[in-house]
């Protein structure tokens, strides 16, 4: 059976707490799939996560942007799991590009992160992806295998992890890898888990492709067999994010 199509909205730094309220208002309205169908978590900025879920129609869910990489105490400025899990926030994105290049978040530190949030109970959307120059000089089948492969390492548990392949050229930047590109790298993600974990996870874990996913390519990149669902950053902060979860149904015809 295949794995259940998943729909994060990543927020990022967006947000004044009436713009917030505003997006939860037309998700909450929102007719949308069921939750057999579709998973939808969205993933407020820090400072905005008791409120969402406050707020949240209760089939929707709630991720933080980020943890710390261990328990909590004299880390001025983080976030420990252990705090999330007391909020009940139940998801995490880890491993976004944006912290990769702009804070330097190697694929070891990622990997530690998600080993900790893992121990700690909370699911895990786990972010990987290539550069533009490392997609022309034909490695990004090297990288995205390097840093699943940092991850690996360090789990041994795939059920709460979500793996999120994000072309860093196709993130916030309007181009959108093509359904054949997406298709391509998650087909071979896919075999890569299944020679180096195991075909219970190969076939198991959800690979979702974000990178300027919006309410006009979203059914195409939906219906490619192994794209299991999306990581939306732009379009999630608009209505039609509504339509991107919509697009679950294309794994019904
Ligand atoms: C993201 O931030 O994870 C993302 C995919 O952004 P966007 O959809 O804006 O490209």
């Amino acid at each position: 059976m295949a794995p259940k199509f998943f729909v994060g909205g990543n927020w990022k730094c967006n947000g004044t707490t009436e713009e917030v309220k505003k997006i939860v208002t037309t998700l909450n309205e929102a007719e949308v799939p069921s939750e057999d169908i579709v998973e939808v978590v969205v993933s407020p900025p820090f400072v905005f996560l008791p409120l969402v879920k406050g707020l949240l129609r209760s089939d929707f869910q709630v991720a933080a942007q980020n943890c710390w990489v261990r328990r909590g105490g004299a880390f001025t400025g983080e976030i420990s799991a252990e705090m999330l899990l007391n909020l009940s926030i139940p998801w995490v994105i880890l491993g976004h590009s944006e912290r990769r290049s702009l804070l330097a978040e190697s694929n070891d530190f990622v990997a530690d992160k998600v080993e900790h949030a893992l121990s700690q109970g909370l699911k895990v959307i786990a972010c990987i992806g290539e550069t533009l120059e490392q997609r022309e000089s034909g490695s990004t089948m090297s990288v995205v295998a390097c840093q699943t492969k940092a991850i690996a390492e360090k789990i041994e548990h795939w059920e709460n992890v979500v793996l999120a392949y994000e072309p860093v050229w196709a993130i916030g930047t309007g181009k959108v890898a093509t359904p054949a590109q997406a298709q391509e790298v998650h087909s071979e993600l896919r075999k890569w888990l299944r020679d180096n974990v195991g075909p219970e996870v190969a076939a198991t874990t959800r690979i979702i492709y974000g990178g300027s996913v919006n309410g006009a390519n979203c059914n195409e990149l939906a219906a490619q067999p192994d794209v299991d669902g999306f990581l939306v950053g732009g379009a999630s902060l608009k209505p039609e994010f509504v339509d991107i979860i919509k697009s679950a149904t294309e794994k019904q015809r």
